[in-house]
C-alpha cells in the first residue's frame, strides 16, 4: 500500500500507475468527489492535518508521496518520523513558498529575473522604478495564475498587495518571453537522476494550454534547462519527481518556478513515452531503480478548462465523440463533478511526427469540441 497526499489529477494518474504495477493506493484528502479518492483503494476523507488519518496511513503504508505543493510541511515531517516520504518536508518546504523558493535559486546562482521580496507595505519604497511593468505572486498558495497581479506602478502595486491582504509576496520584472519550457526529472534515492524531454509550453490567463513535445528551441538551450533542473533537484536533495519551468527572454534561460511533483506539462509522457511520469513517481517512491524514458513520437498536449463546459452559460458538455476510434488522439478526463471556468477537467494528447501538423490538428479539435 502507497500513501498519496492530495487527490486532484495528478493523484489520480499516480494512482493509476501504481496499481497497474500491483501495489494499492491509500488516498488522503478533504474532498469526498476528489479524483484519485474515486479510484484509490482507499480514500481516506480528511484534512492533511488530521492525526488520526495520518496514523492510520503511517501504519498501513509502506511509503508516501504528494501531487501538490500546499500539503502543509508539518505534515510531511509528522509522516516522515515513521515512514519514507519522498520528497520530504525539506525540499517541499522551501518549493511551497515563493519567497523561499526565489532566495534558494538565488544564493544558488541559478538565473532568475530580477525581484523583490515584498514581506510588507514598507518594503514597496525599495522598489525602483526598472522594476515596473512587473509582476506581484502571493507568496504561498497560489496556483494556475491566481495570487498573481499584472502592476505597472508603485500606487498599483500599493493597492494590490493590500489586495492580497498585505500577505507576503515576491514582485517579478515581467519579462518579454521568446517562450516557456519545462524539464520533468527523476531523482532516486542513490542520487540517480533521469529527465523526460524538454517541453515548451504556452498559457492562456497564466494557466498551461498547450505543451509541444520536444521543445523547438536550440540543443544548447535545452541542454541547459536539463543541467539546471539536475542541479535544483540535486541541491535540494530531493528524491521523487520533480518539474523546473524556464522562461527564455532574448536568448537567455531563467529559472521561474519548480514544483515538488509531477508536472501539467509532462502529461504528454502518459501517450508519447514508453513510460510515464507517474510511474517514475512510483518506482522513485519504492526504491527501484529508474531508467530513461524513449519518446516514442512527437507530441501536442491540449489542456480542457471547465470553460468548455459552458455554451451561452448553460451547461454543456463538449463533444467528445470525436476522439473514438481515433489512434494517436487521446483524451483523459479527470472525473471531476463539477465543471467551473479556469478548471483543469482533462487534457488531450495528440502524436505523430510533424508537430506543425499535429498543432493545426490541436486548433481544429479545440473548434470541434
Ligand atoms: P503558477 O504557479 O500559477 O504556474 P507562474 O509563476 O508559473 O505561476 O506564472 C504563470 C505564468 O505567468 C507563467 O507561466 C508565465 O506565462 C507568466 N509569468 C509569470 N511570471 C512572469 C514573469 N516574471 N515574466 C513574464 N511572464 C511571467
Ligand atoms: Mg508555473
Amino acid at each position: 500500500m502507497l500513501g498519496m497526499l492530495g487527490g486532484g489529477q495528478l493523484g489520480r494518474f499516480f494512482v493509476i500507475s501504481a496499481q497497474k504495477m500491483g501495489y494499492q493506493v491509500t488516498v488522503l484528502d478533504p474532498d469526498k468527489n476528489s479524483p484519485a479518492g474515486k479510484i484509490a483503494n482507499l480514500h481516506l476523507c480528511a484534512n492533511y492535518n488530521d492525526i488520526g488519518a495520518l496514523k492510520k496511513i503511517i501504519q498501513s503504508c509502506l511509503a508516501i508521496t504528494t501531487e501538490f505543493e500546499n500539503i502543509p510541511a508539518t505534515t510531511l515531517k509528522f509522516l516522515e518520523k515513521d515512514l519514507i516520504v519522498r520528497p520530504s518536508s525539506d525540499p517541499v518546504s522551501i518549493v511551497q513558498n515563493r519567497i523561499f523558493e526565489k532566495s534558494f535559486l538565488k544564493d544558488n546562482n541559478f538565473p532568475v529575473g530580477p525581484f523583490v521580496i515584498i514581506s510588507n507595505i514598507k518594503a514597496i519604497d525599495l522598489v525602483t522604478d526598472e522594476m515596473y511593468p512587473a509582476i506581484l505572486k502571493i507568496a504561498q498558495f497560489g496556483y494556475d495564475g491566481k495570487g498573481q497581479a499584472y502592476i505597472n506602478n508603485q500606487k498599483e502595486l500599493i493597492s494590490a498587495f493590500e489586495n492580497f491582504g498585505n500577505k507576503p509576496c515576491v514582485l517579478e520584472k515581467k519579462l518579454v518571453l521568446d517562450l516557456e519550457i519545462s524539464v520533468v526529472l527523476a531523482r532516486g534515492h542513490d542520487g540517480s537522476k533521469i529527465n523526460f524531454p524538454v517541453v515548451e509550453n504556452q498559457h492562456v490567463s497564466g494557466i498551461l494550454d498547450i505543451s509541444i513535445v520536444p521543445a523547438r528551441v536550440n540543443k544548447d538551450l535545452c541542454n541547459e534547462a536539463i543541467r539546471y533542473a539536475e542541479l535544483v533537484a540535486s541541491k535540494l536533495n530531493y528524491i521523487g519527481v520533480i518539474a523546473v519551468e524556464f522562461f527564455v527572454s532574448k536568448g537567455r534561460i531563467y529559472v521561474n518556478e519548480v514544483a515538488p511533483r509531477p508536472h501539467n506539462s509532462g502529461h504528454y509522457t502518459i501517450d508519447a513515452c514508453d513510460f510515464n511520469q507517474f510511474d517514475l513517481q512510483v518506482l522513485t517512491l519504492t526504491g527501484n531503480a529508474i531508467k530513461s524514458p524513449v519518446l516514442k513520437s512527437n507530441a501536442v498536449m491540449v489542456n480542457l478548462l471547465g470553460d468548455r463546459w459552458f455554451k451561452n452559460n448553460q451547461l454543456n458538455q463538449p463533444n467528445f465523440d470525436l476522439f473514438k476510434n481515433v489512434p494517436n488522439e487521446t483524451l483523459h478526463i479527470y472525473g471531476k463533478n463539477e465543471a467551473r471556468s479556469g478548471r483543469k477537467m482533462g487534457h488531450f494528447t495528440l502524436t505523430g511526427d510533424n508537430l506543425n501538423i499535429l498543432l493545426a490538428r490541436a486548433e481544429e479539435i479545440k473548434t470541434l469540441l
